[in-house]
């Protein structure tokens, strides 16, 4: 029996969503591991990756992790979020953030989204930290802390998502942090090669990470980095990831770690797959440009932001449908694409409805459900053909024209 592969949906063929292309040094490499023997974590491939990782993005240093939630969870620590303190997260981004956070027995406090940009409302960030925080003399006497004064509970630091391939406000949230004392974390999973006033993301922050999962821009098979500036952050990231390990000899360890290492098989399809990265986010970039051009003025469609400051790459090409869209009708049209052999997803549903995250702070969300409800993805693998996304546009188009509903 033949497994489910990238590329189908059950049994049918169909344009996938965004699947990975592994045509460039990628066998090569592996090949290398397995020829030399090195396939843990040992071996040359996974200082390289996070070597190749550092300058590529222009940061100091790079701590390879098994993958981006890892990465979060690490940074999480390394920002010294504990037991009962409390980091802002957007409510409108794929659940890992959130879920480091409670990894480390911090709770979210959720953001709403920008209907403008889509990512973390910055205003409300502010609005949040003036009307409900104060900055005091730290409980333990060093430095200062930000305290929620309605819970009494310490604010640490704010996870910004860079969703989709764009960016939020990043060089606002780090100015707000620096006012109230807070870390930023700066999750950059979806956003590897993003720019932000030409400096990439992931580098505004104390801490960034990325993600290599599959469906990510480069993919290492499952992996993730924690990058920073500040060589002890980095060198307590490396320490967490490995056991925590005091002592190369003895086995002394000081603190609970984890086994976090990427091994070197997978850091082989890292290396390999940044290499091809420009000639991606190239890609990725006129395949954005092709559905812009074509849905652009359609009345009912809203297409993917791009703000003058951001040099997107358009990860997961993502579009809105008009504003009286219902929950049904956008799964009424997903349905569709799949029918005629396209496949699309859904925005992720805002976390704080979810059942684990019922109960968490929201700071006056307002957008973030109607973007859930109107928001789609739309197939945009870098190795997508000219005749596939002609295909696309003119389904798109065509299941538009055809349902009432959708205006
Ligand atoms: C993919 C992703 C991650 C990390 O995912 P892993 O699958 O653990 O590598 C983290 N945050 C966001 C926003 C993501 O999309």
């Amino acid at each position: 029996m033949q497994s489910e592969r990238p590329g189908t949906v059950g049994s049918e063929r169909i344009v996938p969503l965004s699947v990975p292309a592994l045509h460039g040094n990628e066998w090569r490499y592996v090949k290398e591991c397995l020829d030399t023997g090195w396939v843990s974590s040992a071996g040359p491939f996974v200082d390289r990756f996070e070597r190749d990782l550092a300058k590529y993005v222009g940061v100091g240093h790079a701590v390879a992790t098994v993958n981006g939630t890892a990465a979060l969870h690490i940074a999480l620590r390394v920002a010294l979020v504990r037991e009962d303190d409390e980091v802002l997260v957007p409510t409108l981004t794929f659940i890992a953030p959130v879920n480091a956070i409670r990894y480390c027995g911090a709770h979210p406090v959720f953001i709403d989204a920008d209907p403008a940009t889509w990512q973390m409302d910055v205003s409300k960030v502010r609005q949040f930290l003036t009307e409900q925080c104060s900055v005091e003399p730290a409980v333990d006497g060093i430095g200062m802390e930000c305290r929620n004064t309605r819970t009494g509970r310490r604010v640490r630091a704010i996870l910004p998502v860079h969703t989709l391939g764009l960016a939020c406000e990043i060089d606002r949230i780090v100015d707000l942090a620096r006012q109230y004392a807070l870390q930023v974390v700066e999750d950059a999973a979806e956003a590897m090669g993003v720019c932000y006033g030409g400096r990439h993301v992931g580098t505004f922050g104390d801490i960034g990470v990325f993600s290599f999962n599959g469906n990510k821009i480069i993919t290492s098979g499952g992996g993730g980095m924690v990058v920073t500036d500040n060589p002890a952050s980095a060198r307590l990231a490396r320490y967490l990831t490995t056991q925590a390990r005091d002592d190369q000899f003895e086995y002394l360890h000081n603190e609970v770690g984890y086994n976090y290492r990427l091994t070197s098989l997978q850091a082989a399809l890292g290396v390999a797959q940044l290499e091809q990265l420009n000639t991606f986010i190239a890609k990725k970039r006129a395949i954005a440009h092709t559905y812009a051009t074509a849905l652009r003025d359609l009345d009912c469609v809203t297409v993917m932001p791009c703000p003058p400051q951001v040099q997107s790459t358009y990860w997961l090409y993502t579009i809105l449908l008009s504003e009286e869209t219902m929950l049904t009708d956008r799964t009424i049209f997903i349905q569709a694409l799949r029918a005629r052999g396209i496949d699309a997803r859904p925005l992720w549903h805002p976390i704080h409805r979810l059942p684990p995250y019922r109960h968490c702070q929201t700071v006056a969300i307002e957008h973030s459900l109607a973007l859930y409800k109107r928001g789609l993805s739309l197939p945009c693998s870098v190795g997508m053909t000219e005749q596939q996304l002609h295909q696309c546009v003119t389904t798109v188009k065509e299941i538009l024209a055809a349902h009432g509903v959708l205006h």
